[in-house]
């Protein structure tokens, strides 16, 4: 389902490689973390198996896709139908319901906004109740499951999640990677995590698992 050989990233501005990564595979339905201390490059990576960046060097393939062989238009429209991303910042849109939140995020993928389809995954969540309720009118936890249903709702065949346990304590943490084990298998998903707490790695003892360090920085 994924695989990564040669690998290297870096900004446009920047001088210096931001994340190199030699060979890494996942297989459909598998899990796997990224994990490494701040500014490795694992929010990098995660955009780069979303084609929201583009490699300068190495392959990338995502559902038997060449990645670097999408144009711009092309990878927008390949994101939406095949990658759920839940960020670390949630970005639900405050001004519209929790069910709008999904069918806006759908219609910016290029999908018809399947009413039912939202109700569908708000329940699977646990989140039926609040289809009409606007996200601050949610705790903290019941966002997260909002932003992770509004990943899921275009049924992807890859479920990213970029350092979704920060801030919580140990149960919620638990809780939460249960929650994606969960979801991930039951739309046939298959699953990356990004994260620099070690706890993930408890909690998900059947990942793969790809550490990567800080790459050495040019002095100026
Ligand atoms: P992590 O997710 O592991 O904290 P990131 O992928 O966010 O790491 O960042 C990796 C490196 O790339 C860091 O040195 C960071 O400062 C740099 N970086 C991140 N985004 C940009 C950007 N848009 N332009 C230039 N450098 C960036």
């Amino acid at each position: 389902m994924l695989q990564i050989s040669g690998l290297t990233y870096r900004y446009p501005n920047a001088t210096d490689i931001q994340l190199s990564v030699p060979a890494f595979s996942l297989d459909k339905g598998e899990h796997a973390i990224i994990i490494g201390p701040s500014g490795c490059g694992k929010s990098t990576l995660l955009h780069l198996l979303a084609a929201i960046l583009s490699p300068q060097q190495g392959k990338v393939h995502v559902a038997g896709v060449d990645l670097r062989t999408l144009s711009p238009r092309v990878a927008d429209a390949w994101r939406g139908s095949t990658v759920g991303f839940l960020p670390q910042k949630l970005a639900l849109v405050p001004s519209l319901t929790v069910g709008e939140n999904l069918l806006v995020a759908a219609y910016a993928n290029g999908r018809t906004a399947d009413a039912g389809r939202a109700g569908d995954v708000l329940r699977a969540l646990g989140l039926g109740e609040k289809i009409n309720a606007k996200p601050h009118q949610l705790s903290q936890g019941q966002q997260q499951r909002v932003a992770i249903a509004r990943a899921l709702f275009n049924r992807p065949a890859l479920l990213l999640a970029d350092e979704p346990t920060a801030n919580l304590d140990d149960d919620a943490c638990a809780a939460v990677i249960d929650l994606l084990k969960a979801q991930a298998r039951d739309n046939g998903a298959s699953l990356v995590i990004a994260t620099h707490d070690a706890r993930v790695l408890t909690a998900l003892p059947a990942a793969k698992v790809l550490r990567l360090e800080r790459l050495a920085r040019e002095t100026a």
